[in-house]
């Protein structure tokens, strides 16, 4: 039963889906706000224990003919869906920024990536693909086929509403898994919209099912003796949790965590393509990145005119709402989240380090959204709190070193290992980074090294617990097992 508050606001309900029908829930409901004006956009609910139970009772019930799918069907069906997805986009791109906040430009950006994810996993047949060696011994060949796995499980955070859940369930459920996906609850609308198109294109009943909900529904999801294998990505404490206790109860995992990303600047970098560069890496999103940029290590001469040019720039960023003309940056998902980051601001300032553009005055001027302007803090230490933890919002901190040996033992020293970057015209300097830099991703004269779907996205440390990563190849292995046929024939 609904009551009558839940009837009066069921426009704006954000639907479940269960074995292919979207459904209302009988949960607890919480209101969405729109990260840039404060409105309510929709309620989300909290899923129930039966709700969760029917969902993946649904997926495992169309796992055993879905498997079966020959894999050309499987994949055809997903190249109706990029086509839909393709032809949805306007309105799928402006839902990205009423969930999130970001600028339609990012919006599109990420549109893009999570597109090309679509397209490759449109190439199950080949991806697929096991080996064979015939005539191991006499009269005997070996040949190893990928299977899948069976119910699969995505729990995804707020900060790509579009993009991170298509990291997981297409190359999932073109491997011939079924899938339960989890999305943030601050940002569900857009899953619930793509996976409405992907049953247009004709995916049969119960292949993929979404619920919502927070830290009870990801448990139950996690303990529950049906699903296979979960797909993480969010914080890093949330991220060890999931690993420590899916895989405790038996499941394959791959979490991806939080990040503190360092960038390196030599003296003989280009000046003006390395700020143009820095300032996309830190403040794009907000910061609110997993790859972004949020400590810069200069080194030697670089740091006066680096800090001078970088804050320039910064002046002359317009930040407001993303569906605005003209604005370069949008606000952060919550009032609680611009809290903790002008909570971060204020540690930094106490700590001691120097203001040399602050953020805080633009956010008094734009009370109604989560406005937080461009900050960024000089003569940074690297025991402070500001360049230890992460921030995940547009505050950047520089860092002076005296070489680029000090520079790469403070990159090294943190807890995180997503993304790091270095901006040289040296090949022998850049060399020596990309071999000794404790990260997963290296970019060199590149801020943002943007997971692209056909290599994996391959965090280190702290901002990845698992073994095989998302994306490419790694991503296929994760969601398949080898069976390794061996077979004799006699005459
Ligand atoms: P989050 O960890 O708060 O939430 C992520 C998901 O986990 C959500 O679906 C949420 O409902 C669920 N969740 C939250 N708390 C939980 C708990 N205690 N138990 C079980 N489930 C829980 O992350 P977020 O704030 O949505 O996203 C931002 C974080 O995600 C940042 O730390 C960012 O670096 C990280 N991130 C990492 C990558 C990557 O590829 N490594 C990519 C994007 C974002």
């Amino acid at each position: 039963m609904h009551n009558s508050t839940q009837i009066a606001v069921a426009i704006n309900h954000c639907k479940m889906y269960i074995n292919g029908q979207q459904e209302i829930s009988k949960g607890k409901l919480v209101p969405q706000l729109n990260p840039a004006t404060g409105e309510t956009v929709a309620l989300v609910p909290e899923c129930t224990r039966e709700e969760v139970d029917a969902a993946i009772a649904s997926a495992q019930a169309a796992f055993p003919a879905w498997s079966k799918t020959p894999v050309l069907q499987r994949s055809r069906i997903l190249f109706h869906f990029r086509d839909l997805l393709e032809k949805n986009s306007e309105e799928l791109i402006a839902l990205v920024t009423e969930e999130n906040g970001k600028t339609l430009d990012e919006a599109k950006g990420s549109f893009q990536r999570g597109l090309e994810c679509v397209e490759f996993a449109c190439g199950a047949p080949t991806l697929m693909m096991g080996e064979g060696l015939e005539q191991i011994s006499n009269g005997v060949d070996t040949n190893v086929i990928r299977k899948p796995l069976g119910v699969c499980v995505g729990i995804t955070p707020f900060n790509f509403p579009f993009m991170v859940p298509l990291w997981m369930f297409p190359v999932a459920i073109a491997c011939g898994n079924t899938f339960v996906l989890k999305p943030s609850e601050k940002v569900p609308r857009c899953s619930v919209r793509i996976i409405e198109l992907l049953y247009q294109a004709g995916l049969p009943a119960g292949v993929i099912n979404v619920v919502h909900g927070a830290k009870d529904v990801v448990n139950q999801l996690l303990n529950d003796p049906r699903v296979r294998a979960v797909s993480f990505v969010g914080s890093t404490p949330v991220a060890k949790y999931i690993y420590e206790t899916a895989s405790a109860n038996g499941k394959r995992v791959q979490a991806l965590g939080g990040a503190k990303n360092h960038s390196v600047v030599m003296p003989d970098s280009d000046m003006k393509s390395t700020v143009e560069s820095i300032m996309a890496s830190s403040f794009g999103c907000a910061g609110e990145r997993c790859v972004a940029t949020s400590v810069v290590v200069a080194v030697g001469e670089a740091g006066d005119p680096l800090v001078a040019e970088l804050t320039k720039v910064a002046n002359s960023m317009k930040v407001g709402a993303g569906d605005q003309r003209g604005v370069i940056m949008g606000p952060v998902i919550s009032p609680e989240a611009k809290e903790r980051i002008l909570g971060m601001i204020d540690a930094g300032e106490k700590e001691g380090a120097k203001i040399a553009r602050d953020g805080r005055g633009d956010s008094v001027n734009k009370s109604e959204g989560n406005f937080i302007g461009p900050t960024i803090f000089d003569h940074v230490k690297p025991t402070m709190r500001i360049a230890k933890e992460e921030i995940f919002g547009p505050v950047l901190s520089v860092i002076r070193a005296k070489n680029l040996q000090e520079a790469i033992d403070i990159v090294n020293a943190s807890e995180h290992g997503n993304a790091s970057s270095i901006y040289t015209r040296s090949g022998t300097t850049a060399r020596e980074f990309t071999n000794a830099a404790q990260t997963g991703m290296v970019g060199i004269n590149i801020g943002v090294p943007a997971p692209v779907a056909i290599f994996p996205f391959s965090g280190w440390k702290g901002s990845f617990y698992g073994d095989l990563h998302a994306l490419g190849k790694d991503g296929v292995r994760f969601y398949t097992e080898s069976k390794v046929v061996t077979s004799r024939w006699v005459d």
